[in-house]
Parts: structure tokens; C-alpha cells; sequence
């Protein structure tokens, strides 16, 4: 029940014979004392948008941020593609890094207040050299993806409004062409009309990258609009995990269906 199957359901086959983008399996994160994930086993299909859903506490960022080396498991495997995190080092970490990519709530956080978008995105594909006009195609390919006007390389994070920061937010993982985008809640904090903007775009988006995400949400109705997978995370397990159009018509967990129960 907690691994994810599909990769074998049809229609939903996309990528079917590849490696998973990432994956899991008996994965415990420790803080102190406390034990926040509980051997939680899990496999995001390379592609494919995953929704991870529970209710605040639960542990969701906590597994985002293992994903990308945040947080270090105390026990059980993470895997970027084929590879163990665990016995990667040097040259290929950092090259394992640009794999997946987190996109947090607030983009401010994200995003430095003293640099403009194109030299932001200049810098997430070469720290050392960045100069917009270096990587003005991939730039401009980036603003394109996200639906920004291309005169917006020259702007600063302040001019911008809250779903344009978070589209550029949104580039700057992108631009590195990883294979997951780990996105946290990044429609929480916005109003709900600027939230349908970032979901249109989501579903635009859909199919057209080979990136694969983990779509952090306790919002259920977004995910589902957003997601062809989800996962049911409750205190630290993964409870139901499934494509969306299974899981929503016809939830196996108690719990799940107490969640469902609230989306109108
Ligand atoms: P969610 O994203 O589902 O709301 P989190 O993963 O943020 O949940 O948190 C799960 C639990 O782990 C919470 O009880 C939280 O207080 C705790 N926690 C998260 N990060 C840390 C940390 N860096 N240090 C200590 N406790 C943490
Ligand atoms: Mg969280």
C-alpha cells in the first residue's frame, strides 16, 4: 500500500520503463528525540506530478526536504534517480543537487532581494559567472515556461506581484532541467485568484517538462487539479497513495476519507 504502483496503471503509464525520479523505501528522520517519519516508503514516477497531502504536522516538508539533502535520514534509503544519496560525494552530490530542486511557500525566501530575475536565473545555472547574457536563450525559454513577460529580466523581486514571484520561483527550479521539482506549499499563501493563475500554469505546465514534482499541498481540491498522483501522509506514515482519479472517487483509508470529506 505505501509504495506507489503507478507506473503499472494505464493510462497513467508515462515514463513507465524508466528509473523513478526519486525515491524511498523505509525512510525514518529523527529530530531530538522525536521520530517525525516512520519508515515511509515511496516512489515519485520520473514525470509525473505528485500530490502529498496530510494535515499540518504531519511530516510533508520534512519529506521534501530529505528529498533534497535538508534533512538527513536517520534510517532507510533515498534514492535521486538510481543513486543512494547516502554514498554520493564530492563532484557528484553537487552535480546530484541541480537534480531536484525546492521551491518553498514564500518566495521571498527564495529569492535575493538585490538581484534582478535574470540575474537570479543566470546564477542558478552558473554560480560563478552570472551573467544573463551568457544564458539569454535559456532565460528567455525559462520566462517563456512560466508565462512572464521577457522584459521582466530586468526587475527586482519587489516589483513583481506575489504569483509573478512565484512563477519566477517556479523558473529558477525549472531552468535547471531537474528531474524533481519539490514545491511546498507554494500556492498557500496567495489569494485565491492568484492562486487559480499558478494552477492554470501547473496544468499548462503538465506533460510539457520531463521534470517530475512533489506537489506539497494541504489543499486537496488544488491537488487535485494539479496532480496525477497522490499521497495521504498522516503523522509520519504514508496511509493511501494512488492516482488521483482512484483515490478521490473511492478512498481506502479512514483517514483519506475524513480529508476527502472536507474538499466541497
Ligand atoms: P508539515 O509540513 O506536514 O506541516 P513538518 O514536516 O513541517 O510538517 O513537521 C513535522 C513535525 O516535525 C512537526 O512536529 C515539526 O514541529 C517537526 N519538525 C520539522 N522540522 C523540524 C526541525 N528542523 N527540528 C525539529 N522539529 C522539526
Ligand atoms: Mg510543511
Amino acid at each position: 500500500m505505501n509504495t506507489m504502483d503507478a507506473t503499472s496503471q494505464a493510462p497513467a503509464a508515462r515514463g513507465a520503463a524508466r528509473a523513478p525520479a526519486a525515491s524511498v523505501e523505509g525512510l525514518t528522520v529523527t529530530f531530538g528525540h522525536t521520530e517525525v517519519l516512520h519508515g515511509v516508503d515511496l516512489e515519485i514516477p520520473d514525470g509525473r506530478v505528485v500530490g502529498l497531502v496530510g494535515e499540518s504536522g504531519s511530516g510533508k516538508s520534512t519529506l521534501g526536504k530529505t528529498l533534497v539533502g535538508i534533512n538527513k535520514p536517520s534510517g532507510g534509503t533515498v534514492r535521486i534517480g538510481t543513486r543512494d544519496l547516502s554514498t554520493v560525494q564530492g563532484a557528484e552530490r553537487t552535480a546530484m543537487r541541480r537534480e531536484v530542486q525546492y521551491v518553498p511557500q514564500d518566495p521571498y525566501a527564495s529569492l535575493s532581494p538585490r538581484r534582478t530575475i535574470g540575474q537570479t536565473l543566470a546564477e542558478a545555472l552558473d554560480p560563478h559567472r552570472a551573467d544573463p547574457k551568457r544564458h539569454r536563450e535559456r532565460i528567455a525559454a525559462a520566462l517563456d515556461q512560466v508565462k512572464l513577460d521577457p522584459k521582466s529580466l530586468d526587475k527586482y523581486p519587489h516589483q513583481f506581484s506575489g504569483g509573478q514571484r512565484q512563477r519566477v520561483a517556479i523558473a529558477r527550479a525549472l531552468i535547471l532541467d531537474p528531474k524533481l521539482v519539490i514545491a511546498d506549499e507554494i500556492t498557500s499563501a496567495l489569494d485565491v485568484s492568484v492562486q487559480a493563475e499558478i494552477i492554470r500554469l501547473l496544468q499548462s505546465m503538465r506533460g510539457e517538462t520531463d521534470s517530475a514534482m512533489l506537489f506539497i499541498s494541504h489543499n486537496l481540491a488544488v491537488v487535485q487539479q494539479v496532480c496525477d498522483d497522490v499521497v495521504v501522509m498522516y503523522r509520519g506514515s504514508i496511509v493511501e497513495a494512488g492516482p488521483v482519479d482512484r483515490v478521490y472517487p473511492n478512498p481506502q483509508h479512514e483517514y483519506t476519507r475524513r480529508l476527502l470529506a472536507s474538499v466541497p
